[in-house]
C-alpha cells in the first residue's frame, strides 16, 4: 500500500512511501532479536557514548531535520529547532545519569544480603504521534537505550520522513544494526507486530482512541504498556494572579505548536472579580499572533499539521457555539489556507458542550468563568482527563494549595506546563498511565528484580 503525506503549508504532496510487507517486518524483528542479548551487555559506558553520539549529531545536523519537520507537519522554524536540542539533551541527559538510575539498591531485610536491580526486558514497540515527530520519539529511546532495550518505531504515517531520520541517526552513531528500526507499516500491521512474541512491551503517545486499541492488545497478549494519551488541561487564574504573566503564559501554552500539544493550557478558568480583564487582554494578545508560512521567521502561528484534523476541530468549535459558546476571536477556518486556523478564543464554555468535556486540539481556548478558587478547583477537575494543569497567583502557598487539588500528572505554579527531562512525566484518569523521563521512565521498561541472599 502506498502513503502520502502532504506538506500542510502548501497542501503540495510531500513523499510517497510504500508500507512495508511482511517479509520487511520479519527482518526488522528477527535483526532486533539478535541485537538485543549483545546490546544490553555492553558496559553502560559504551551505551552512554552511542548516545552522546546520536545527541551531537543531532545538534549537528538541527537545520536539515527542521525542514524535514516542517515540511511534514508544519512546525514552526523557531519551534522545530528548540524540538531538535530538547532531544539532544535528553541523550546527554541518560546518558550521564543511567548508572546511578540503574545502579542496584541495597535494601535491608532479614537476609545477609537483599537488594533490588534492574534488569532491561527485550524490544519495546513506540507508536508515536506527529506534534512533536523527535522529541516524542526520544523521550522514550533515550532511556529505552541507556536502559539496555532495544527498540522499534511505529510513527505516525504523516512524518515517515522524520522516522527515517532518526533511524539514520542512530546508524550514523554507530548504534548497532537491529538496535533500533523504523517500521512503516498501518495500524492493522502494528497490532500484529505487538503480537510477535518478539515485542516484549508497547509505548503509545497518541488519542484515547488508539489508546484503547493498543491496551486492549497488550492486556491480551499480557505485555507491559505505557500510555500517554491526550489532555484537557486547566489554566487557572485567580484574582491575585500577576495578569500580564498570566497572558504571556496563556498565549505561549494555548498557541505553541498551533494548539497541537498535549499539555497546552486547553480549558481557562478564571476567577469572575478579574475575568473581564484577563479576557480582554488574553484576545488582545492573541490576535496579534501572525499566521503564515512556518519557515519564514517572522511567522507565529503555524498551520495545523493536517486539513481533516483543522477540520475536526472546527466542528468541535461550531458544535460549541452551536449550544451557547461565545466566539470572541477567530473561530473561522482560514479558507485561503489548507490546513490553517485562526488563533480562536470561545467565551461562556459550560458542561455539555464539546469545548468543555473534549481535547480541542489545535487552536482553540476555551473560556469558563467561575465564581472563586473553590470553584475553580471543582471545575479543573471535572474532566475525563488527567494530564497537566496550571495556577497563575501571588500567593505562592496559595498556587501550591491548589496545585496538590489539581487531579493530573503535572500541576505547574506560575508558569506553563512543560515536559522537562528531570522531571516525571504523564497522565492519571483517562490521560494514561505509566511515566517517561527521570528516573520513573527509565525504570518502565525494566524488570525490577529482588534478590535475597540467605
Ligand atoms: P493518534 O491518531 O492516536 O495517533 C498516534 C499514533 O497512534 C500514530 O502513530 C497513529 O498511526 C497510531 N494509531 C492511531 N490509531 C491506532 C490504532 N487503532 N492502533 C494502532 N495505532 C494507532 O493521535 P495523533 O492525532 O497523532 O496525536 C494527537 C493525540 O496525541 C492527542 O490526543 C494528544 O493529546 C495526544 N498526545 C499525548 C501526549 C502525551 O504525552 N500524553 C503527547 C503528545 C500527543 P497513524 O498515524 O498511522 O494513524
Amino acid at each position: 500500500m502506498t502513503v502520502e503525506t502532504i506538506n500542510p503549508a502548501t497542501g503540495q504532496v510531500e513523499y510517497t512511501l510504500e508500507l512495508m510487507d511482511g517479509v520487511a517486518i520479519e527482518a526488522i524483528l528477527a535483526a532486533s532479536e539478535t541485537a538485543f542479548p549483545a546490546w544490553s551487555s555492553r558496559p553502560l559506558e559504551q551505551r552512554g557514548d552511542f548516545l552522546r553520539k546520536v545527541g551531537a549529531l543531532l545538534r549537528q545536523r538541527q537545520h536539515d531535520l527542521q525542514r524535514t519537520i516542517t515540511a511534514e507537519m508544519g512546525k514552526l522554524r523557531k519551534e522545530a529547532l528548540a524540538e531538535i536540542n530538547k532531544c539532544a539533551d535528553a541523550c546527554d541527559y541518560y546518558a550521564g545519569h543511567a548508572a546511578d538510575y540503574l545502579q542496584d539498591r541495597p535494601v535491608a531485610t532479614d537476609a545477609q544480603r537483599s537488594y533490588v536491580r534492574y534488569e532491561p526486558i527485550g524490544c519495546v514497540l513506540a507508536v508515536m504521534p506527529w506534534n512533536f515527530p523527535l522529541w516524542q520519539v526520544f523521550r522514550f529511546l533515550a532511556p529505552a537505550l541507556m536502559a539496555g532495550n532495544v527498540a522499534v518505531l511505529k510513527h505516525a504515517s504523516n512524518v515517515p520522513r522524520c522516522a527515517d531520520a532518526i533511524a539514520d541517526l542512530l546508524r550514523d552513531a554507530g548504534v548497532p544494526h537491529g538496535v533500533f528500526a523504523a517500521l512503516h507499516i498501518d495500524n492493522d500491521q502494528a497490532a500484529e507486530v505487538l503480537r510477535d512474541p518478539r515485542i516484549a512491551a508497547v509505548t503509545l503517545t497518541g488519542s484515547e482512541r488508539a489508546g484503547r486499541s493498543i491496551a486492549a492488545n497488550a492486556g491480551d497478549q499480557l505485555k507491559k504498556c505505557v500510555m500517554e494519551l491526550g489532555g484537557s488541561d486547566a489554566f487557572v487564574v485567580l484574582d491575585d494572579a500577576d495578569l500580564d504573566q498570566a497572558v504571556a503564559g496563556a498565549v505561549a501554552s494555548r498557541f505553541g505548536n498551533v494548539g497541537q500539544t498535549c499539555i497546552a493550557a486547553k480549558r481557562f478558568i478564571v476567577t469572575e472579580r478579574i475575568a473581564d480583564e484577563f479576557v480582554r487582554r488574553f484576545v488582545d494578545a492573541a490576535s496579534r499572533l501572525n499566521a503564515g508560512d512556518p519557515n519564514d521567521e517572522a511567522t507565529t502561528l503555524a498551520p495545523m499539521a493536517r486539513q481533516d484534523l483543522r477540520d475536526e476541530l472546527h466542528k468541535q468549535v461550531r458544535a460549541s457555539m452551536a449550544k451557547g459558546a461565545k466566539p470572541l476571536l477567530g473561530c473561522e477556518p482560514d479558507a485561503s489556507t489548507y490546513a490553517g486556523y485562526p488563533a480562536s478564543i470561545l467565551d461562556a464554555v459550560r458542561p455539555g458542550m464539546a469545548a468543555y468535556g473534549e481535547e480541542l486540539f489545535g487552536p482553540v481556548a476555551s473560556i469558563l468563568r467561575v465564581a472563586d478558587e473553590a470553584e475553580a478547583v471543582r471545575v479543573a477537575n471535572d474532566t475525563s482527563f488527567g494530564l497537566g494543569g496550571s495556577v497563575w497567583t501571588r500567593d505562592r502557598e496559595r498556587g501550591d494549595r491548589v496545585a496538590r487539588q489539581l487531579q493530573c500528572g503535572a500541576a505547574f505554579v506560575n508558569a506553563i506546563v512543560k515536559s522537562d527531562v528531570r522531571l516525571p512525566f504523564g497522565g492519571s484518569k483517562r490521560s494514561g498511565f505509566g511515566r517517561e523521563l527521570a528516573e520513573h521512565g527509565i525504570h518502565e521498561f525494566m524488570n525490577i528484580k529482588s534478590v535475597y541472599i540467605a
